[in-house]
């Protein structure tokens, strides 16, 4: 055994020898000593000792033409997911390099996979792109799955299921997003076999039927295009090969067709030496075979989104088989076949093609760069890739993307707005962290929420990153301060409508409401308090507006309650008592209703008791207008009217509202003081921006209190002075 894997070893270093005979082939051989001594005991499932794997992982990377430390961190790769070695000891025997690549390679090995939507799929490839952050990392690591992919027949079909699936959603975009269309292809072919094995035989026997029927197609197709294209003085190359069997696959499926159907089955390639003998090799092939209209793609004055370049065109050959060319520059070929990794293997011949279409990001990278040496091409490529974006997983496992730099703030709001508002703390990776912890690719964010939590801070718009959380940070204050508005405005526009002696009840009757918000041009009663809170209305201006119509309803509805009602009964007139002259009845006991406290000049209606003689009520106080309505009461009111000449004090109480602000309270105690009115009790509260105070006052009749009530309302910030019960 032990022999076979030397052997195995000296056939992968002659495989480099080929294609760098620079490389340092002692350090490799250290390399490879290392990981078999790690390594040692350990089988794969075949069987074979498990350094077979690594060995076979470096040799797909010595394909694609990589790099010396590339090969070592190949060879290393399972190093520290499988053995007891660490970072730190990498580093110290292969450098800081091969570590940091080892390192990454682990890391991608070890996020989980749970089948998602396609969207969550794109920020999966996204996030482990992003977590390689040396382009190397993914390199090895599809070198790896490719090899696992090729020895997938020794797992279990659950695990072949699985891993084939992850291959297909998210291995062979990303090979194809590198432009390594080969290694793409292989990868979903595998993956077909295990996924649909009997539409992966189905389409291989096909393919092998078609190639009977048509033997020495292959052979003469090449050599008739070679010919002809000769003839026109183009120098060229041409292969021709059979489409992979997952695109047959695919199209199969998209378009509902059987095997037989599916006609372009065959691809030739076209190989020249310039952008402008590509397209006078289309002219000559267009010369040769007929070719079928709207399959012409231009690619290579507009390269697909992966940096790849090509003409494409279908034409029939031989025989009425219809086939596809693909005509590109050798540098476009190389690029197509090897995607990013072209840069290593063909670094030597890249002077030659500056100014010409490449792969975009990379062309960004290089136009950057004067010298496009590898060590600072892998720099740039650590710094710039998704450079400006951070991927993160929920608890859950879904992936968020966000801007680089973004906190678990952004986080939150990514999720959703109410996560953000009520948001009271982070852990990352399980750990507490601040607010202001900028999130790592790969990180596990877990917000912590409550219900009581004060909402946003301003401080927040300090330390986030993405404007959507910016956005809803706004919003929350904006809304917030919305319902300041609607409190304020609400406040102001009931004391405007008391002052026209009409209460917010008659507004927001039924029959009014609707009318006047119309006239005043506002959708909800809210948007119309915010409007005064915030001063876009004025109290004023809108009672004005609407006066008449709120009066005109109020009259209306005070006839048609009148005439329901029985009138008070009327009574001969009698002598006053306690200043008060109930009609028709002489010497009864009379007393002051505690619901409204009448003083003398109020207007007044007396109540009937049950033993306790006629109680005074103001003619505005809301049991009177309750229970007039009530049958059985409504006989027991009496007109009752104050004596003239009376000297008695009166009780009444008063609630005075105004925007809080320090010194108020004194203010209104020195209004009270200031006319020498006995103040009985007083309390305050302050509910949010306002303040109302109530107090019960002895005055000795409405005069006195209306002059307090004008002095009050002229205090600064006094917003509604109303009568209440004591
Ligand atoms: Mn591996």
């Amino acid at each position: 055994m032990e022999q076979n894997v030397t052997r195995l070893y000296e056939e992968f270093e002659s495989q480099v020898r080929l294609s760098n005979p620079a490389a340092d082939f002692e350090r490799m051989r250290r390399a490879f000593e290392f990981a078999d001594s790690l390594h040692a005991g350990q089988t794969r499932r075949d069987g074979s000792p498990y350094i077979t794997h690594p060995l076979a992982t470096a040799a797909i990377v010595a394909e694609l033409g990589l790099d010396d430390d590339s090969l070592i961190a190949a060879l290393l790769h399972d190093c520290i997911e499988d053995t007891a070695t660490t970072h730190a000891d990498v580093e110290k025997l292969f450098g800081r390099d091969v570590a940091d690549i080892v390192d990454g390679v682990t890391k991608l090995t070890r996020v989980q996979y749970t089948s998602k939507e396609e969207e969550q799929m794109e920020n999966l490839r996204k996030m482990l792109m992003a977590m390689a952050r040396d382009i190397r990392v993914i390199l090895i690591k599809i070198a790896d799955r490719l090899h696992n992919m090729r020895t997938m027949e020794y797992q279990t079909p659950e695990k072949q299921r699985e891993k084939s699936r992850e291959t297909m959603e998210i291995y062979a975009p990303i090979a194809h997003r590198l432009g390594m269309q080969r290694i793409k292809w292989e990868l979903e072919d595998l993956s077909l076999y295990f996924l649909d094995t009997v539409a992966y035989q189905e389409i291989k026997q096909g393919l092998e039927g078609r190639e009977r029927e048509n033997a020495g197609f292959f052979r003469r197709t090449e050599n008739r295009i070679r010919e002809h294209l000769r003839d026109g003085n183009c120098e060229c190359e041409v292969y021709g090969r059979v489409k992979h069997i997952y695109s047959i696959y695919r199209k199969m499926m998209a378009q509902n067709k059987t095997f037989q159907e599916i006609l372009d089955l065959y691809a030739f390639r076209v190989v020249v030496d310039s952008i402008a003998e590509c397209f006078h090799a289309l002219g000559h092939i267009h010369e040769l075979f007929n070719p079928i209209p709207g399959k012409f793609k231009d690619y290579i004055t507009l390269p697909k989104p992966n940096g790849y370049q090509s003409i494409h065109t279908s034409v029939i050959g031989d025989g009425g088989i219809p086939l596809e060319v693909q005509i590109r520059t050798w540098e476009m070929h190389q690029q197509a076949e090897y995607g990013v990794a072209a840069h290593w293997k063909y670094k030597r011949g890249l002077e030659r093609v500056e100014g010409e279409e490449k792969f975009a990001w990379i062309r960004r990278l290089l136009e950057s760069q004067q010298e496009s040496d590898p060590q600072e091409f892998v720099q740039a490529l650590k710094t710039d890739m998704f450079a400006d974006e951070v991927f993160v997983f929920t608890p859950k496992g879904d992936v968020v993307n966000l801007p680089a730099g973004a906190t678990p703030i952004d986080f939150a709001y990514g999720i959703h707005s109410a996560v953000g508002n009520s948001m009271t703390g982070a852990i990352v990776n399980g750990r507490i962290v601040p607010y202001s912890h900028a999130l790592q690719n790969g990180d596990i964010v877990e917000v912590l929420t409550s219900k009581s939590s004060k909402g946003p801070s301003r401080d927040w718009l300090n330390i986030i990153k993405s404007p959507e959380a910016r956005n809803k940070i706004r919003q929350w204050f904006k809304k917030e301060k919305r319902e300041e508005n609607i409190l304020h405005g609400r406040v102001s526009f009931e004391s405007e409508l008391r002052r026209n002696n009409l209460t917010l009840a008659d507004f927001l009757r039924d029959d009014v409401l609707t009318k006047a918000l119309k006239k005043l041009a506002y959708p909800t009663a809210d948007d119309f308090y915010a409007a005064i809170g915030y001063g876009g209305m004025s109290a004023q201006k809108a009672v004005n507006k609407i006066r008449d119509d709120i009066q005109i309803a109020v009259k209306t509805r005070k006839t048609e309650e009148k005439s329901e009602l029985p009138a008070p009964r009327p009574v001969p007139r009698g002598k006053p008592v306690s200043g008060v002259v109930v009609e028709g009845l002489d010497n009864c006991l009379v007393k002051f209703a505690r619901c409204c406290t009448p003083v003398p000049g109020d207007s007044i209606i007396g109540f009937i008791t049950r033993g306790y003689g006629v109680s005074v009520h103001r003619g505005d106080c809301q049991n009177y207008i309750k229970s007039r309505s009530n049958p059985e009461e409504s006989g027991r009111w009496i007109s009752v009217e104050w004596a003239n000449g009376e000297s008695d004090v009166f009780s009444a109480s008063l609630s005075v509202a105004f925007i809080r602000r320090a010194g108020a309270i004194l203010d209104v105690t020195n209004a009270v003081a200031g006319l020498k009115i006995r103040m009985t009790q007083m309390s305050a509260r302050e509910d949010g921006n306002v303040t109302s105070v109530h107090m019960t006052l002895s005055v000795k009749n409405s005069d006195e209190l209306g002059a307090l009530i004008s002095r009050l309302q002229n205090l600064e910030g006094a917003l509604e002075i109303r009568r209440t019960e004591a």
